[in-house]
């Protein structure tokens, strides 16, 4: 198999290695020179590379090729063209040209634009992002050579997620550039930053899957009461993998690695059925295209082993729902982690800058960052009872914090703590030396040795979104401090100062303690910490003037796309919160209803034959249960008629005001509904009850 792997690693990419192969040594030249520098590639050589992509593709049994995008709905598109081209004798030739690989021109009506276009106005452009690599998908559909693109309208908007990231990462490129120079570093020609994200997910059985409209439709379970056992004890995480779950993870890390994609960790994690998978880390572009076929490839090969893969953040209410920890950090073009801070950080000053960076550009943007890793699934989550709370602070570890406390307090940091020698007390297990400082798992954006960890997104978002703006307010920062340092008559006098004011003004973010305690919730508030309880109340602060000014100034997002943008949110938390609350109506209707009253009729009957046959029988059990059931069912039958009524309400509203209603009236509606159904899921007989319970679901696969 470790041969198999290194021969099959990378195979369905046309990469680097593929297109030093395929490709004459001038075209490669200038097609790497646009993929580093951003030149316009000559139509003669996109030419080139089509044709020998297209002569790679066939030999490996393609058909068709696809220009693969990623528009607003945060998963991918496809639209297949074959590479047939008909020739004068009835034939037909196998063609692809550079125009074709270049540009494409898919109905742009369809997709979310928020008010950019009109379904009359229909042009968009998709448009090859060579900076990541073509790859070929094998499917019941035959081989298809997929171009990995960024999507606009045809006035130019920005209708995808990819190229907003894009554009980030050549705000946050430039300046870093900026400062490194400061420091001397004159060889540094771009920075790019890299990614790791670490997937969760959950496996369920399909035929049960199946049986849940609810799993189907909206991909979380609307209702459900807790089985005997949940995540109590602790038993799942890191525990010895079920046979049918390790012959999928091994499926899924076969095609990952055809990909390009480096699946390196896999484990399951704290709640039953819930796993994760997380590839070694990636410039944020590839990361972002990788991830997205992570997903998608473990949906497939679930399906393919009778399994269904759950990416929704809060699958099963009761136990830990699923994120996506975003790991970041810059690296420079000649190999440098900017995020290293070495032994002694005290000494370390250039990246004591770049940490006084991040926490002034966290701390100023709060509300975006927030904002930035908000879906409807992640409300169950962020601020909810679980990790972690929606209110955004660093954890930097002990070492750090003291380095910063010394700056704070004496204006110059002399020494850093070190780890320290680890041990455990047995002889013979060989002794080693300890990390300087401990992890923290209730920080959403925490130190982690050279990267940060931004740890609030939900686990099937697109991490496209939470990069760019990350990408977006370090480069801000780093462009307010390259402003201000590139004055300085004394560069280090002034970096000084710079590092100590920044860190003083901005300590308030850091926070070392237990993110999900009440106390924390409190001090925040005193701190002044934004706690913004849902994605309803995080939106606008995707078009407030700071955020307006902040992406228009770096060029990622004009205010048109923006306020298009904010409007997409709000129309994606109606919409899926309305697809909920109908499929809530549905089942509490045709499923729940009917099985109760067959339960309670049964009930009764059993109290009218028992009675006739002896007459004095104690019935007192039967009696009680039936007014149980009987009161339950009218709770259940008053919610459900609320929440119709609630739901054709919401229908007459738009924008923000109809997703303010979903969330503050819709929302607790289906709560209503969901508590006295779960209530007669204890009652009912298990053999009466419409669905599979959650410890079928989750115990049985
Ligand atoms: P843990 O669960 O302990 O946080 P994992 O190994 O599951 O650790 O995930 C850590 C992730 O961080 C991996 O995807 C890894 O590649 C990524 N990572 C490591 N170094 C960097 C870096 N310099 N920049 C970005 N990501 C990184
Ligand atoms: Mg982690």
């Amino acid at each position: 198999m470790a041969e198999r792997l290194t021969e099959i690693f990378g195979i369905d990419v046309f990469n680097e290695a593929t297109m030093i192969e395929r490709l004459p040594k001038k075209t490669y030249a200038a097609l790497k020179k646009t993929i580093q520098s951003g030149e316009d590639l000559e139509p003669a050589v996109a030419d080139v590379v089509a044709n020998a992509m297209k002569d790679w593709a066939i030999e490996r049994g393609a058909t068709h090729f696809t220009h693969w995008f990623q528009p607003m709905t945060g998963i991918t598109a496809e639209k297949h063209d074959s590479f047939i081209s008909p020739t004068s004798d009835g034939k037909i030739i196998m063609e692809f040209s550079g125009k074709e690989l270049i540009k494409g021109e898919p109905d742009a009506s369809s997709f979310p634009s928020g008010g950019l276009r009109a379904t009359f106005e229909a042009r968009g452009y998709t448009a090859w992002d060579c900076t990541s690599p073509a790859f070929l998908r094998e499917d019941a559909a035959g081989v298809t050579l997929c171009i990995p693109t960024a999507f606009c309208s045809y006035t130019g908007e920005a209708l995808d997620k990819k190229t907003p990231l894009l554009r980030s990462m050549e705000a946050l490129s430039d300046q870093t550039v900026r400062i490194l120079k400061l420091f001397g570093h004159k060889d540094v020609k771009a920075v790019s930053c890299s990614v790791g994200p670490e997937q969760e997910y959950f496996i369920v059985d399909k035929s049960k899957y199946l049986k849940r409209e609810d799993l189907i439709f909206s991909g979380r379970t609307l209702f459900g009461a807790m089985p005997p056992k949940g995540q109590e004890m602790e038993d799942h995480y890191f525990g010895c993998l079920k046979e049918r779950i390790s012959a999928f993870m091994k499926e899924v890390n076969e095609e990952c690695w055809k990909l390009g994609i480096l699946a390196k960790t896999q484990h399951n994690e704290v709640a039953p059925a819930q796993h994760e998978l997380a590839p070694i880390y990636a410039t944020a572009n590839i990361a972002t295209d990788h991830n997205q076929l992570v997903m998608e490839t473990m949906k497939k090969v679930a399906n393919r082993h009778g399994l269904a893969c759950l990416l929704h953040e809060k699958p099963f209410a009761g136990v830990n729902g699923s994120g996506k920890h975003n790991n970041w950090s810059l690296v420079t073009d000649t190999g440098k982690n900017l995020l290293d801070p070495g032994k002694t950080p005290h000494e370390n000053v250039q990246f004591l800058l770049f940490l006084a960076v991040i926490l002034k550009a966290v701390d100023d943007h709060a509300d975006i960052l927030r904002l930035s890793a908000s879906n409807p699934g992640n409300d169950h989550r962020l601020g909810a009872n679980e990790a972690p709370p929606a209110i955004i602070s660093v954890f930097l570890g002990e070492q750090l914090a003291d380095v910063l406390t010394q700056l704070i307090e004496t204006g110059e940091a002399t020494s850093s703590k070190q780890g320290g020698k680890l041990n455990i007390g047995v002889h013979t297990i060989p002794g080693f030396r300890k990390d300087a400082t401990d992890r923290n798992r209730t920080s959403p954006f925490a130190f982690t040795g050279n990267k940060f960890e931004f740890r609030m997104l939900g686990s099937s978002m697109s991490i496209a979104g939470p990069n760019t703006t990350l990408n977006t307010i370090v480069a801000d920062v780093l462009s307010d401090f390259a402003d201000e340092l590139e004055k300085a008559d004394n560069f280090d006098l002034a970096v000084h100062d710079l590092i100590k004011k920044t860190v003083t003004e901005h300590q308030k973010i850091v926070f070392n303690g237990n993110g999900y305690s009440d106390e924390w919730v409190a001090e925040a508030e005193k701190r002044g910490l934004p706690n913004i309880k849902s994605m309803v109340e995080a939106i606008p602060s995707m078009v407030s003037e700071k955020a307006v000014r902040l992406f228009g100034k770096h060029n990622v997002y004009s205010e048109t796309e923006l306020r298009s943008r904010a409007e997409i949110e709000y129309e994606t938390y109606s919409k899926t919160i309305n697809i909920e609350a109908r499929t809530m109506i549905e089942m509490a209707g045709k499923l729940f209803v009917p099985a109760v009253i067959k339960y309670a009729s049964g009930l009764a009957d059993s109290i009218n034959s028992i009675k006739t046959a002896v007459p004095d029988a104690d019935v007192s059990v039967q009696e009680e249960l039936l007014k149980e059931t009987s009161s339950l069912l009218a709770s259940a039958q008053a919610a459900l008629g609320a929440l119709r009524s609630y739901v054709a309400e919401a229908a007459e509203k738009e924008g923000a005001e109809q997703a303010k209603y979903f969330r503050n009236v819709v929302f607790p509606a289906m709560e209503s509904l969901r508590a006295p159904i779960d209530g007669l899921e204890l009652i009912v007989d298990k053999n009466l009850w419409p669905v599979p319970t959650y410890g079928d679901l989750l115990f049985e696969v």
